[in-house]
């Protein structure tokens, strides 16, 4: 029988390499990091986080997206959503003949245009087990870059399902990643998911497991979670029993600290023997967004001047690693170079609790006189984009190294 899905590339990877290379590093950012990730430029010293960019998940689905246009030539290749969270990648794809296929509002996927001759490529975030399943039915080439650390998720939330309890998943709803996760909660009968979006949320949920004066009613909790939990959710009955889990790309920190929270909650109604039967968790961040944040904190023990931060404004790690810096330190969250402008000397950036709206600073958003600059990007940012920001910012203060 001929096989119909790939989740192991097609052995191109090593001829490809130098054409990826070519396309996404920068030769910038490798002298930087050859010099201890540090290194100045005039007045300028550039530090750079020692964990960066494109992590192994990212670099597995770029790898396989390239993989795939060499394989299938005359194919027609559809992508489930986005690749990764990057538009300059995404853009790539676009040009090398890639459709995408995008969600509705409900985030909804409509595969009624694929044929069983198609190829379609799952992005690193995976896709809902209906979407799978629907995809499978086609009969399509399906080539799955979903990650391992999502993937590994996901057989934690299994569980969670298989023994009866409720998964409770710290992410953001409309992200590619956490519906898919949420998804596998299907996959035993009378599985459910609650999706909580930050410790706010948390805390509704604590305060009506512990059944704390003022907590919200049955209907009042039924519909805040409205669309962010299974079908038919029952705070009163699915509520008993809750494992913890959360989107990879979260701020570490809060995931453990929502977690924290909910056992906390438990005890008051257990002692530490039962509530064994009532909360299980499990570390889930995967450990590329662990380790940029990492990265991050030891940068901040010595804030540096000023701190760029490059990444997709729908980047979740990315605004993650720019939430963090925010706090030690001034923080612009740019989605490319094209953000500052040399020309006028401003710089476009992401707010913090911006949903996606830039705002354009003013020229003295560059300190005077010789100042430390911090640099970091998100796991779906190529080095290139890096090298590119540095650049103008070099640019602006007369340093040219083109
Ligand atoms: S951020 Fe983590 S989970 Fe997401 S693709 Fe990268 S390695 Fe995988």
């Amino acid at each position: 029988m001929e096989q119909t899905y790939f989740r192991k590339g097609f052995g191109l990877k090593k001829e490809l390499r130098p054409l990826i290379d070519a396309e996404y590093q920068s030769a910038l950012v490798e002298r930087i990091r050859s010099h201890g990730y540090t290194d100045t430029f005039g007045e300028i010293t550039v530090r750079l986080a020692q964990e960066f960019g494109f992590c192994y998940g990212v670099d597995r689905a770029v790898d396989y997206a390239y993989e795939t246009v060499h394989k299938f030539p005359d194919k027609k290749i559809y992508l489930v959503g986005e690749i990764i969270h990057n538009p300059h990648v995404n853009h790539r794809m676009t040009d090398m003949g890639i459709d995408f296929i995008y969600p509705d509002s409900q985030g909804r996927f409509d595969f009624s245009h694929v044929l069983s001759d198609d190829v379609v490529i799952i992005p690193a975030f995976g896709v809902t087990l209906d979407d799978f399943d629907a995809l499978r039915a086609i009969g399509c080439i399906l080539v799955d870059t979903t990650c391992g650390s999502v993937l590994h998720v996901w057989k934690r939330v299994e569980s969670y399902a298989r023994d009866g309890f409720t998964s409770i998943i710290h992410g953001k709803y409309s992200h590619e990643e956490s519906r898919a996760t949420a998804s596998q909660a299907k996959k035993h009968e009378g599985g459910k998911y609650l999706v909580v979006r930050d410790m706010a949320e948390a805390e509704l949920v604590c305060d009506y497991i512990a059944g704390r004066p003022g907590r919200l009613t049955r209907d009042e909790f039924i519909a805040h979670f409205a669309g962010k939990a299974s079908p038919g959710f029952d705070p009163d009955v699915d509520l008993d029993r809750v494992g913890v889990a959360n989107q990879t790309t979260m701020l570490a920190s809060d995931s453990i600290a929502i977690g924290m929270k909910i056992h906390e909650a438990m005890m008051e109604l257990y002692d530490l023997e039962q509530v064994k039967e009532h909360y299980r968790s499990f570390g889930t961040i995967c450990s590329a967004t662990q380790e940029r944040q990492d990265a991050v904190a030891e940068m901040m023990k010595e804030p540096p001047d000023l701190m760029i931060v490059i990444g997709g404004y729908n980047s979740s790690n990315t605004n993650h690693l720019a939430h963090l810096c925010r706090q030690y330190t001034r923080t612009f969250h740019i989605q490319d170079a094209t953000c500052i402008d040399v020309e006028s000397g401003r710089i476009k950036h992401k707010p913090e609790l911006s949903p996606d709206a830039e705002e354009v600073e003013a020229v003295e958003w560059l300190p005077d006189g010789p100042f430390v600059l911090g640099l970091t990007a998100g796991a779906s940012t190529p080095n290139n984009k890096i090298g590119e920001a540095l650049v103008r910012v070099l640019k602006i203060r007369g340093i040219d190294v083109d």
